[in-house]
């Protein structure tokens, strides 16, 4: 009898116009060797676990191709660091195909470091072991956190070294994204004048990700709101844990609203506004708290390609997008303040709630606060009388107990008991993070020594991220001083 194929891909994107992408099948490796196979998310996509399992090196190294896969390369372009690069594309990256999920979602199924693809440039279209774990490791805390991401299906070391700085081991990385469509893409055809397939392309976009907008009167422009939407309400959710993406380039911007491109990404520990980790981001531009802003300077420049399909008249069709421009700063203030209601306990609204989180934020920052251990102790002391826990996470206690005077006051003014009150803070105030100290050690175990039990550990740890494990209690813990990592590389 005839087996199904172990994916089922059903491809839309390469029925695209060929300017869309380029044909191109990954590079076989020499020794390819699984790291880990997802298959809580294999299973979710409807995955042939069992098949797959007995093959995952090959398959996930991009060895063997599957019966269904059209391996393609997308085109795109992209701002990097705010300078236009009219042609990017995917150049350590090949789309094996999409599927549809067990919902009835189409998911994208795509290889990092499979090797060279017309987009490369001077790159070698690979991957090093150090930032494939980093991006698993990453993206599936996001996703066991709650926030909108792209998630990582497989790793496999490829046996073969990597030249950057240093020789490393090579990996390959197989991701799934709602879609892999980005600013950038828009981009790549506004660029070149290409209107129409900005316009075949934003059809797509809104066929898959926002088929509720289909019947608007002016669906481009209802399409432009719907991405501003879905950002605004991610970089909220980043910012209440306290994560920084490091590299908010418009092709590193979906408009799925999925967090995508975990390069020199990082979780603060203590709270400073200001924190920077990526070692190329010089200025701070993409600062954690300067992403709300680059967020909706990004959307300006998804507004700006869709200008010739929101009216006729370039000056109201301007007009119009700034308008959604705008409500994205309201709406990224409404998401980001009512995720702090919460992280602080309260249901009900009241006109000085903002003072008194920014008073909380102020604080922490001037106290050397650690981010995630002040709002879970929070939770805790929301059922507890005993503030001493909570006041230690700041340098001057003292400090800690003022604005604590401030919120008890406000509490009394809320309708929750203080048993519910604390259940539902410790279920946004995560204790465990991906702490950027705890991945450069696992990272550097599994490099140098081929140990992967800290990555097995974090990924463990990561998968429940708002339960008290008391047997990992090390890893809700900062850094030591010796144990600091300041900086992150791509
Ligand atoms: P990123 O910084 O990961 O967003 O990548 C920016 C651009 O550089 C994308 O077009 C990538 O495909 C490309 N790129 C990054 N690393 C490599 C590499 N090792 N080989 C080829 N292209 C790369
Ligand atoms: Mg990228
Ligand atoms: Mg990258």
């Amino acid at each position: 009898a005839l087996r199904a194929p172990p994916i089922a891909f059903d491809n839309s994107y390469v029925r695209l116009p060929p300017q869309f992408f380029a044909d191109q099948a990954p590079t076989p490796v020499t020794a390819p060797q699984l790291i880990k196979f997802n298959e809580v998310l294999a299973r979710e996509l409807g995955l042939d676990v069992e098949t797959l399992k007995q093959n995952a090196a090959a398959i996930f190294s991009g060895n063997e191709l599957l019966p269904g896969s059209q391996p393609i390369a997308m085109a795109y372009a992209g701002h990097q660091f705010g300078n236009f690069v009219p042609q990017l594309g995917d150049g350590r990256a090949i789309l094996l195909g999409e599927v549809k999920d067990r919902s009835g979602k189409r998911r994208d199924i795509q290889l990092k470091g499979p090797g060279p693809t017309p987009f490369s440039r001077r790159g070698d279209g690979r991957a090093a072991l150090g930032p494939v774990l980093r991006e698993y490791i990453v993206s599936e805390a996001m996703h066991a956190l709650g926030i909108p991401t792209t998630r990582a299906l497989a790793a496999v070391t490829s046996g073969e070294p990597v030249y950057r700085e240093e020789v490393l081991p090579g990996a390959v990385f197989t991701r799934v994204a709602a879609s892999h469509i980005r600013v950038g893409t828009f981009q790549f055809f506004a660029a070149r004048g290409d209107t129409e397939s900005v316009r075949t392309l934003a059809d797509h976009v809104i066929a898959r990700h926002y088929p509720e907008i289909r019947d608007r009167k002016n669906p481009y422009l209802a399409l432009l709101e719907a991405v501003a939407d879905r950002q605004a309400s991610l970089i909220a959710r980043w910012l209440h844990v306290g994560f920084i993406h490091g590299v908010m380039n418009t092709d590193n911007m979906t408009v799925s609203g999925e967090t995508i491109d975990f390069g020199p990404c990082a979780f603060m520990d203590a709270y400073d506004p200001a924190t920077v980790f990526s070692s190329i981001d010089r200025t701070g531009r993409y600062a954690y708290a300067n992403q709300p802003a680059i967020g909706q300077w990004n959307l300006a420049r998804l507004g700006e390609t869709l200008i010739p399909l929101i009216d006729p008249s370039v000056d109201v069709a301007i007009d119009l997008a700034n308008t959604v421009i705008k409500a994205y700063g309201e709406r990224f203030q409404a998401c980001w303040l009512a995720g702090m209601r919460a992280k602080i306990g309260l249901v009900s609204e009241e006109d000085g709630d903002l003072d008194l989180i920014q008073s909380l934020l102020a604080t922490m920052h001037q106290q050397g606060a650690d981010f995630t251990i002040t709002f879970r102790r929070l939770a805790a002391l929301a059922a507890d009388e005993d503030v001493t826990d909570f006041a230690a996470a700041f340098n001057d206690p003292q400090a800690a107990t003022l604005w604590l005077g401030r919120w008890q006051e406000r509490l009394a003014r809320d309708p929750q008991t203080p048993a519910a009150r604390s259940a539902a803070m410790r279920k946004v105030n995560p204790a465990f993070i991906p702490r950027n100290h705890r991945i450069e050690q696992a990272i550097e175990a599994a490099v140098e020594d081929g140990d992967f039990s800290l990555f097995e550990a974090l990924l463990k740890v990561l998968a429940t991220p708002y339960q008290d494990q008391p047997a990992f209690a090390p890893y809700a813990e900062p850094p030591l001083p010796t144990e600091r990592v300041l900086q992150t590389f791509c």
